[in-house]
């Protein structure tokens, strides 16, 4: 178990994004049990002037606005202010141009104690931000509109591999539990295998005809061996 609860700060300009996504469910439970912690932190609030800037224009001309990097400076100053001596933390950008996020990251990021997630929006955040973060990451290669959707996404992955918030056997034969890095002996990743529950007969019409969808013999069958030895061969 680990000895305290893993602090996530999600820096964004639009604070009310995260609320319903992360009070359901398995992240709900997991803040219940003190395992995690959420801290929303509107940059706006971090602004210097009396309209609270957070953008500008990009020097040289170019499409749209920039995020500044005033704001997200003083708002990390003040986490910096805040940290526990001895707490291991890492600060991330999450940006289209940033390395690819996997489960192995997921893995490696479960072990800190604070993670900091810098959302962009509009065009990006000024590129003088880097010298405040340890870590740029993309989700995919495809562009969002802003950087929260990905903060959710590396955070949920994170989250479920911390001890005690889900069950240990589900995560001991899901998808990418081994093999996440492909080697040349092991090219592939792990893919669980396929998954049934009740009816046992799917009954549907297509075109006017009744079909059916059945569940695998095998799994109906009680001998284990058997149904171990499908499985494996299913997820592979
Ligand atoms: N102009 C940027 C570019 O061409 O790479 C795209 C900016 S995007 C519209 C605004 C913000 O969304 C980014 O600063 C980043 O925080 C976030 N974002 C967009 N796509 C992302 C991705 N695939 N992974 C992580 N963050 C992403």
């Amino acid at each position: 178990m680990r000895k305290r609860k893993m602090i996530i700060n999600l820096l964004t300009i639009f604070p009310d994004i995260f609320d319903s996504y992360i009070n359901e469910s398995i992240l709900a439970r997991a803040q219940n049990k003190k395992l995690i912690k959420f801290n929303i932190i509107n940059i706006r609030d971090f602004t210097n002037d009396k309209h609270h800037k957070v953008d500008d224009t990009p020097y040289s001309g170019g499409a749209g606005m920039v995020m500044k990097v005033e704001p997200i400076f003083n708002a990390l100053k003040t986490l910096k202010k805040s940290k526990v001596k001895g707490q291991r933390s890492k600060v991330i950008l999450l940006s289209a141009k940033g390395k690819i996020f996997t489960q192995c990251d997921a893995k490696r990021l479960s072990k800190y104690d604070e993670l900091s997630f810098v959302c962009g929006r509009y065009e990006g955040v000024d590129e003088r931000i880097k010298k405040f973060v340890d870590e740029e990451i993309s989700i995919g290669e495809y562009v969002l509109t802003g950087g929260e959707l990905p903060a959710l996404t590396i955070s949920d992955a994170v989250i479920r591999l911390i001890p005690g918030v889900i069950a240990k056997e589900s995560l001991e034969e899901e998808s990418f539990s081994k093999n996440s890095i492909p080697s040349a002996l092991n090219p592939k990743p792990y893919l669980e295998y396929p998954q049934y529950t009740k009816p046992e007969i799917f009954e549907y019409k297509e075109k006017g005809k009744k079909k059916t969808l059945r569940v695998p013999k095998v799994l109906l069958s009680g001998d284990h061996k058997k149904i171990k030895e499908w499985r494996e061969k299913s997820s592979k």
